[in-house]
């Protein structure tokens, strides 16, 4: 039998995605925090479900995020919750290009169309061009990551909006990496916009193991989209281990903070180094440009220090993320020694 002929076309033109494990000493090449948060987990009754409504750990995130708690949504990682998204929705999805590649992945495998903007020449969103396919295609869902991954930048809140208003369908601000940005993020806005969901997850600093995110929207939308989740998508372990992380406020603060001072210290080093040009970041990486990416990543790697090659998104570019001090003066020291 050729199973491949039974695959649903979509599905057959999918690679599956490589999280490749690729060994080496020093490893920043996935986003993670450096810090892992030290868990005290009990009384987990291991024979029963999960509580299916996250209720503890929902309740905790809706008061954190000054929301009530019928309009915070858990996911098994964000990731989860973009495929419920367009799941509910449907497409076309629309996202800028590059961005966090899953919302193309997500939507090819369900079989909607998706369309890629490119960014302007400063990694921002291109307003002319993303507002002129929001009126052409009428995209159900348009995908924003602010910060950006690959390129560490947040788009202009303006043209975020501007997108957000000419829009019939949903609008969703990924903010996976919004802890590392100043300001608030686009949480403020939930109650002017009816359309606007934001996306967020505990993994970038430092949960990335339990895979929890959420997303916050009007309860409307909560409600929609929790028809499509499967009922105990958070399992007892993560919901007790989230609940706790997300209490120790001044802990994970701490810890942002130790990551935020120490991006804007590499990023000045890198930009000290000939033949390296860092990027702005207000995320928990720094793409920067270099002669011949791709011998440079296996340099690197040569040297121990595992980096993000991101040189078929981004021309000329790897992205390497924030580690400890340590870590970043190995990786400053390897990228010194590689060019
Ligand atoms: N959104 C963005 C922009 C990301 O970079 C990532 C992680 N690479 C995610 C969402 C998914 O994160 P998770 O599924 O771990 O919550």
């Amino acid at each position: 039998m050729n199973v491949s002929k039974l695959v649903r076309p979509n599905v057959r033109k999918l690679k599956a995605y490589e999280a490749k494990e690729t060994p080496a000493r020093v490893k920043l090449d996935a986003n993670e925090s450096p810090y892992g948060f030290p868990l005290n987990i009990k009384g987990i009754a291991t024979n029963r479900y999960p509580d299916p409504e996250a209720r503890r750990l929902r309740t905790a995130i809706a008061k954190q995020s000054a929301v009530k708690m019928d309009g915070v949504l858990m996911g098994n990682g964000s990731d989860e919750l973009i495929y419920y998204l367009i799941t509910t929705f449907g497409g076309p999805v629309l996202f800028p290009t590059p961005t966090f590649s899953m919302y193309g992945i997500i939507g090819q495998a369900l079989g909607v169309k998706t369309v890629g903007v490119p960014l302007d020449a400063d990694f921002d969103l291109d307003l002319k061009k993303m507002l002129a396919v929001v009126r052409k295609e009428k995209p159900r869902l348009v995908f924003l990551s602010s910060p950006n991954n690959p390129t560490g930048n947040c788009f202009s809140a303006d043209r975020i909006l501007k997108i957000i208003e000419a829009s019939k369908g949903l609008v969703v601000v990924d903010e996976a990496y919004q802890a590392f940005a100043g300001g608030k993020g686009f949480t403020a806005f939930l109650n002017d916009y009816d359309n606007l969901v934001v996306l967020r997850t505990l993994s970038k600093t430092g949960l990335a193991a339990i895979r929890v995110g959420y997303m916050i929207a009007r309860p409307e939308i909560v409600s929609e989209v929790n028809k499509v989740r499967l009922p105990f998508n958070l399992n007892s372990l993560s919901q007790a281990a989230a609940l706790e992380a997300v209490k120790s406020k001044a802990k994970m603060r701490a810890y942002v903070k130790a990551i935020s001072s120490e991006r804007d210290r590499l990023a000045r080093a890198m930009d000290g180094i000939d033949g390296v040009t860092p990027y702005p970041s207000e995320a928990n990486f720094i793409m920067f440009g270099v002669k011949s990416p791709k011998v440079k990543y296996k340099a690197l790697l040569k040297k121990g220090v595992l980096v993000r090659d991101i040189s078929a998104m981004v021309k000329g570019c790897l992205r390497v993320t924030v580690g400890t001090k340590t870590e970043n003066n190995a990786f400053l020291k390897a990228l010194k020694e590689t060019l």
